[in-house]
Parts: C-alpha cells; structure tokens; sequence
C-alpha cells in the first residue's frame, strides 16, 4: 500500500513538472514566433516607403532632373517617402520604449479640456481637408483638471483623431466628450461616423501593425503601430481603453484618466 502511495504522488510530481516544462518551452515559442514576425513586419513596413524614394530618386537621375514639367512632383513624393519612414521609425522606438518598459512617465496636473483644443487646433487642416467637422462636446468650457503625462496623453488623442479623420466619411464629423465617471476618473471618447470596423476585425486592433485593410493598394496611408501605442500610453498609467464600432456607422473609441484630487 505505502509504495503505491509513494509511486502515484512520484508520478503526480513528475507529471506535473513535465506540463511545467512543457508550457516554458511552449512560451519561448510563442515569442519567439512574435519576434520573427515582428521583425518581418518590420523589414515589410520599411521597404515600401524606401523602394518608393529609390524609385523617385531613380526616375529622377535618368533625366527627369531637368524636366520641369515633373521633376518637384518627384521630388515632393520622393520626400512625402522618407516622411512616412521618419514616422515609422518614431513610431517602432516608442513602441519598443513602452515594451521594454522604458518609458517613464512624466505625470503631472493638467486641463485635459485646454489639452483636446490644442489638439483640434494642430488637426484642423488635416479635417478640413476632407471637410470633417470637429466637435467637441461639453457642457460648461471650464476647466478638468486630470493627473497623467500630459505629452503622451496628447498622443494618444492626436492618434485617436487622425484615425478618425483617416477612416472617416467626407464632411463627417469627429466628436471628443468628456464624462465624469465613478471614483474620481473621467472618460474621454473619440466618436466618429466612419467607416466602421467589422466584428471580427475588432479583437486584433490593438495589435502592433494590424491594419483592416492590409492589400496593396491601401487607400489611406499608415504603419498599423498608432493604436497598439495608444494602448500602451493608457495601461502604463494602469487606465482602460475601449472600443465600439459598427461596418459603415462609425467607431468609438474611449479611454480613462484620474481626475485630479
Ligand atoms: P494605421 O492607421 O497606421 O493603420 P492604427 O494602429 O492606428 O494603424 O489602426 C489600425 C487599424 O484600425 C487601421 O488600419 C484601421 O483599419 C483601423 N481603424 C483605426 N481607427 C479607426 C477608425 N476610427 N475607424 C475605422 N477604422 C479604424
């Protein structure tokens, strides 16, 4: 009886350090497949903007140079492709900062109300251009004073509302609302009435370079890192980000702050 005792906790025991082991080994694949695609995703974002100033650059030095009819429109787009490179760069140090954790955060008392005008005044031409509206919706312009990193606070507003630019529909509108919640958070909301995000589309959103449209031939330009760095902002300051949309209404995206005492 004692050795049948003994033999089954011995077979427990092994059991459950070969499962132990079995999920380590299984973690470090799993990362270690997220690198290798990370890194493809990388090399993949990289090449097109490049291959696109090459191109240019190129087209230019076979004698375009001196062709006043095209050469600063080649020259204008050669550079609009190092702009985007420049931005994807920018974007891949931040995220990796937020990944390794190294971002330190600069919290401070600010009017996040002062703070949504600033950025509607720095993205005014870019709505003009598709002749959105923006609107922002409060009931009294009287200060809310929250307690975060102001600057990174209006990243993740300017990304939130150049999406809803992006994807939203010609002379539509961009709304940004403030609501006080319990326990002394407020929720801040980007509504749009866009193009919408399908069901299945919405769970891999916030994944890093995840884009609903991934052909070629992509309407709007963008790398897929805005939100997974917009997410990472608000949980490093241990808030929550939500998102609701629907296929052809609109999206909403919203996030939370503390208010400051
Ligand atoms: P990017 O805009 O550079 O592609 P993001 O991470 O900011 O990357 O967004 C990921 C994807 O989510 C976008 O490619 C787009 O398909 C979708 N998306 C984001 N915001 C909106 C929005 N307001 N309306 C519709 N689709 C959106």
């Amino acid at each position: 009886q004692p050795i049948t005792t003994d033999m089954a906790t011995l077979t427990q025991e092994i059991d459950k350090y070969a499962k132990d082991k079995k999920l380590e080994i299984e973690t470090l694949i799993v990362r270690e497949e997220y690198r290798k695609e990370f890194l493809g995703n990388v090399s993949h974002e990289l090449k097109t903007p490049l291959f696109t100033v090459q191109g240019y650059l190129e087209t230019l030095l076979d004698g375009a140079l001196h062709d006043e009819k095209v050469n600063e429109k080649y020259l204008i787009r050669a550079n609009k492709g190092l702009e985007r490179l420049i931005y994807i760069v920018q974007d891949l140090d931040m995220i990796t900062k937020l990944e390794v954790g190294d971002l330190q955060l600069n919290i401070m008392e600010f009017d996040i109300v002062e703070l949504i005008e600033s950025v509607f005044d720095l993205l005014e031409m870019k709505a003009a251009k598709k002749k959105i509206s923006l609107i922002f919706d409060i009931d009294y312009n009287e200060p809310i004073m929250v307690t975060a990193d102001k600057e990174r606070i209006q990243q993740v507003l300017s990304n939130l509302i150049v999406n809803s630019i992006k994807y939203g529909e010609d002379k539509g509108t961009t709304e940004v609302s403030i609501e006080n919640l319990i326990k002394n958070k407020v929720i801040v909301r980007v509504t749009d009435n866009g193009e919408g995000i399908s069901k299945a589309n919405l769970p891999r959103l916030f994944e890093r370079f995840y884009r609903v449209d991934k052909s070629g031939s992509r309407k709007v330009g963008g790398s897929g890192l805005g939100l997974s760095i917009v997410k990472h902002i608000i949980e490093a300051h241990d808030e929550k980000i939500y998102v609701e949309s629907e296929l052809g209404v609109g999206s909403e995206f919203s996030f939370t702050l503390e208010k400051t005492k």
